[in-house]
C-alpha cells in the first residue's frame, strides 16, 4: 500500500473522523480499517497461545511446543523474544541492535510472570545480549524490580551472563554513516584541514531535487568507502536518513489459563546515552495481570510511558472492554494528548499487542503502517499468533488510516529521488 505525502494527510484527518477521535465513539466502530476481530467469537478463543510483534514469528513455533509440553509461560515467552535477540540482522533487539549516538548499544528489556505475579527489568545495558533473561535475573536473584547501566550490566556478569561486543560490523557502519550524515553540525567528517574539505552546500536557489540527489548520492560513497557491502548499501543510508524502530513483545497463556510477557529492545536509534523508553518500564512497554490478562507495546516509546500504555489496557480489559476496545481506548489517549493534531500524531507510531486470560487478542495500531510511504517501502503493522497448527502473521487494526511518518521529520523528498528507493 502506498500514499503519497498529500493522500497520507487527507485520509489521516478522515481515518480520525471515521473513528470519532475525541468523541465517545468506540475503536470498533472503523469497520473500513479494521481487518481482524478476535474478541467478536468467544467460540474460536484457543489456549494455549502465544502472540508477539511479527520479527518473532519464526521462532513462534519451538516456543508453542514448549509450552503445550507444560513449559512456563514466561520461559515459552523469553525463548520468542530470544530469537531477535540473537539475531545480528535484527537491528531493534539484542546483538546488532543500532546503537546510540555515541555508538555504543544499549539495551532495555522486562518481564512479567503472571503465575507467581513477579517482574524484573533493566534499563540502558550495554554489553550482554539477552537483556530479556537478565530482567528474569532481576527477577528471580534480586529483591528488586529494576536495575539500569553500569549496575545491570554488572549484576548480570556476576549472575553468569557473558559480556560481548553487541555493535556488529554491519551495525557500527551504519552508525558511522549516520554520523557522516550529521557532519555538517559536527565535528565529525572531513575537517577543515582534509584538502578535499568542501564548506557545506548552501541551498543557493538549485532545486530540492537536485539537493537531494545529491545527498543520497553523498551517502551512497561513503558507505561504499566505509566497506558497507553493495547489497547492504540501500539499507544503510534509509536507516541513516530515516532512523527506524524496533523492539519485540511476546505474550503466552498457558491451557490452564496461566500468562506471562516480556519486552526487549535496542530503543530508538542513534538515541541520547542513557535514554530510556517505554519497553523496560512495567505498565508502559508489559504489563501482565494473573487475573486478567497481557499486554505489550512497540513504537513511540516517549509516548507510551505517558498513557502507561500496557497497563491501561489491562485495565480497561478489567473493567470489562475486549482487547480491542481495551487496545483503542488507549491510542486514543495519545491522540487526547496531542488535542487530535494530526500534524504532530503523524509523526508518532505506536502498537500494541494484547492477550486475555481467555485466550481473546488484539493487535491494534495508531496507524496502518509505518515507514516511508514516499519511498513506495512502508511496513505494515503485523501481530503474530500461534495457538496451534501453522502460526501466522495479521495486520493490527488501526485506529487511524494511513501511515505514520518518520521523526524528526525529514525535509520534503522530491518525486524523482523517491523512485530511486523503489
Ligand atoms: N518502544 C521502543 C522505545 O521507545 C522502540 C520501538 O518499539 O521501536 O525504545
Amino acid at each position: 500500500m502506498t500514499f503519497s505525502r498529500r493522500d497520507f494527510v487527507k485520509t489521516s484527518v478522515l481515518g480520525a473522523v471515521a473513528v470519532g477521535v475525541g468523541s465517545q465513539a468506540r475503536g470498533d466502530s472503523h469497520s473500513s480499517v479494521a481487518t481482524q476481530d478476535h474478541d467478536s467469537q468467544p467460540a474460536s478463543y484457543k489456549r494455549p497461545i502465544i502472540i508477539c510483534a511479527n520479527n518473532g514469528f519464526k521462532y513462534l513455533d519451538d516456543a508453542f511446543a514448549f509450552l503445550k509440553n507444560g513449559g512456563d509461560t514466561l520461559d515459552a515467552a523469553l525463548q520468542v523474544v530470544k530469537g531477535p535477540e540473537d539475531d545480528p540482522k535484527d537491528r531493534s533487539v539484542g546483538l546488532g541492535g543500532l546503537p546510540n549516538e555515541e555508538g555504543v548499544v544499549e539495551l532495555d528489556a522486562c518481564c512479567m510472570h503472571g503465575p507467581t505475579r513477579r517482574v524484573g527489568s533493566v534499563g540502558a545495558v550495554r554489553n550482554i545480549k539477552n537483556v530479556s533473561l537478565v530482567s528474569k535475573a532481576v527477577m528471580e536473584h534480586t529483591g528488586h524490580v529494576m536495575l539500569v547501566g553500569e549496575g545491570a550490566e554488572r549484576f548480570a556478569v556476576a549472575v553468569g551472563f557473558p559480556r560481548e561486543n553487541l555493535l556488529t560490523d554491519d551495525s557500527r557502519k551504519i552508525w558511522l554513516l549516520w554520523k557522516e550524515y550529521h557532519s555538517d553540525a559536527d565535528w565529525w567528517g572531513p575537517g577543515i584541514s582534509n584538502p578535499h574539505w568542501q564548506p557545506p552546500p548552501t541551498d543557493d536557489g538549485r532545486p530540492q531535487s537536485e539537493l537531494w540527489r545529491e545527498r543520497v548520492h553523498h551517502l551512497e560513497e561513503h558507505a561504499a568507502n566505509l566497506g558497507i557491502a553493495p547489497e547492504l548499501r540501500r539499507e544503510a543510508v534509509y536507516k541513516v536518513m530515516f532512523p527506524p524502530m524496533g523492539t519485540i513483545h511476546c505474550s503466552a497463556l498457558n491451557d490452564k489459563g496461566e500468562i506471562s510477557g516480556c519486552t526487549t529492545t535496542s530503543g530508538l536509534a542513534f538515541k541520547l546515552p542513557g535514554r530510556v523508553g517505554d519497553s523496560p518500564i512495567i505498565g508502559a512497554g508489559c504489563y501482565t495481570d494473573q487475573d486478567v490478562g497481557s499486554a505489550g507495546a512497540t513504537g513511540s516509546g516517549e509516548e507510551n510511558i505517558k498513557v502507561a500504555g500496557a497497563h491501561t489496557i489491562v485495565e480497561n480489559m478489567r473493567h470489562g472492554m475486549s482487547p480491542r476496545e481495551a487496545g483503542m481506548d488507549t491510542l486514543k489517549r495519545i491522540v487526547r494528548n496531542y488535542n487530535n493534531d494530526m500534524n504532530k500524531l503523524k509523526f508518532i507510531d505506536m502498537t500494541y499487542y494484547i492477550l486475555r486470560k481467555d485466550g481473546a487478542y488484539a493487535g491494534v495500531s495508531l496507524w496502518e503502517g509505518y515507514g516511508s510511504s514516499s519511498f513506495g517501502t512502508p511496513s505494515v503493522h503485523k501481530i503474530a499468533v500461534q495457538d496451534g497448527g501453522q502460526a501466522r502473521s495479521e495486520p493490527t487494526v488501526a485506529l487511524l488510516k494511513g501511515n505514520s511518518q518518520e521523526f524528526p521529520p525529514p525535509p520534503k523528498v522530491p518525486t524523482e529521488v523517491q523512485k530511486q528507493f523503489k
